[in-house]
């Protein structure tokens, strides 16, 4: 008998990434097709669906035989109908039936969801929240994303915008502006873009001695996050005083989701979590001060190990876990 898989596809506004996976989430294979996102979009789902027939042919494995496909993108949508409302970097109008397109181009049941919820779900699934049924991801890359799972589901809310952690304040007077349109959001502050410009600003307003600034002058003022990781690993002031500001902004946050939703683990992702326990050990420090008592003793901070397959498999999850193709089922 053939072996059932479920296919995971995580849309980004450069790449696609495209997965078969077992019922068990092992990956079978997992490759990446350019998102060509000319033409208003035109082709994304008719070269999606034409790189998993191709394939699902060099396996020899029939379309019958897939459970369904999963796909994260980025939001916000209709869950129901999968109808992406907008986008800035696909190219699509306002509207646009994402579900019903590649349902059509493809001819499989597809199931759609937001890559931040999708990357929750895959570690959910196969990464450091295996066998969590209450999780919060937090992925920490060039802004903040969220995904908040209750009893082995994602949490939508009311329109689909639950678990925007990227925009929860902790009262930054006179924040930076963030791109959703408020100002002192978690994601002008811990993301990979929000410790830069600290870093950049804390360099101006403090005239001292730093290895930071060394590192700024000879890279013609372009900085990383892991940059100022670094420097702060080093023992430079500047570079201690930023990775202290950001630890306390988002121990804050942690601690609040924490105590609203007492998740067996809430678990950071993206290029940011890398930076290891520099960040993480005062992080922990302010999540356990800000934390109700049986909050701090119940609920964990772990580190995502799934990397950017998180998505493809917690979009495979998604199909799965509604054995879309009724012909399986
Ligand atoms: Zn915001």
């Amino acid at each position: 008998m053939t072996e059932n898989w479920a296919v995971g596809v995580d849309l980004g506004g450069t790449t696609v990434k495209i997965a078969f996976l077992t019922i068990n989430g092992d990956i079978v294979e997992n490759w990446e097709i350019p998102t060509d996102n000319s033409d208003e979009g035109k082709n994304i789902t008719k070269d999606i669906a034409k790189s998993i027939e191709e394939h699902l042919a060099k396996w020899n494995h029939a379309k019958s035989d897939v459970l369904g496909v999963g796909m994260g993108a980025p939001g916000p949508f209709d869950y129901e109908t999968g109808i992406i409302f907008n986008t800035v970097n696909l190219g699509w109008p306002d509207n646009f039936p994402l579900k019903e397109k590649l349902e059509t181009d493809l001819g499989l049941p597809v199931v759609i969801d937001n890559d931040a919820n999708c990357a929750a779900l895959g570690e959910m699934w196969k990464g450091a929240g295996s066998g969590c049924t209450d999780l919060v991801c937090v992925t920490l890359g060039t802004g903040v994303g969220g995904g908040v799972i209750v009893n082995g589901q994602i949490v939508q809310g009311a329109k689909g915008a639950a678990g925007e952690i990227g925009h929860l304040t902790s009262v930054v007077e006179n924040g930076a502006l963030c791109n959703c349109g408020k100002t002192g959001c978690l994601e002008t502050i811990a993301s990979a873009t929000g410790i830069v410009r600290l870093a950049n600003e804390m360099l101006v307003d403090q005239n001292v001695e730093s290895e930071l600034r060394t590192v700024v002058t000879n890279s013609g003022m372009m900085i990383t996050a892991k940059d100022v990781f670094d420097s702060a690993k080093n023992g430079d002031i500047v570079a201690e005083e930023v990775v202290e500001f950001v630890a306390s902004h988002l121990g804050l946050v942690l601690a609040n989701i924490a105590n609203t939703l007492n998740p067996q683990k809430i678990v950071l992702g993206g290029g940011v979590s890398k930076a290891g326990d520099v960040l993480l050990t005062p992080v922990k420090e302010y999540f356990n001060k800000y934390c109700f008592k049986s909050v701090a003793e119940s609920t964990v901070i772990d580190v995502a190990t799934l990397g950017n397959t998180a998505g493809v498999i917690g979009a495979a999850w998604l199909a799965k876990d509604q054995k879309l193709n009724e012909s399986i089922v």
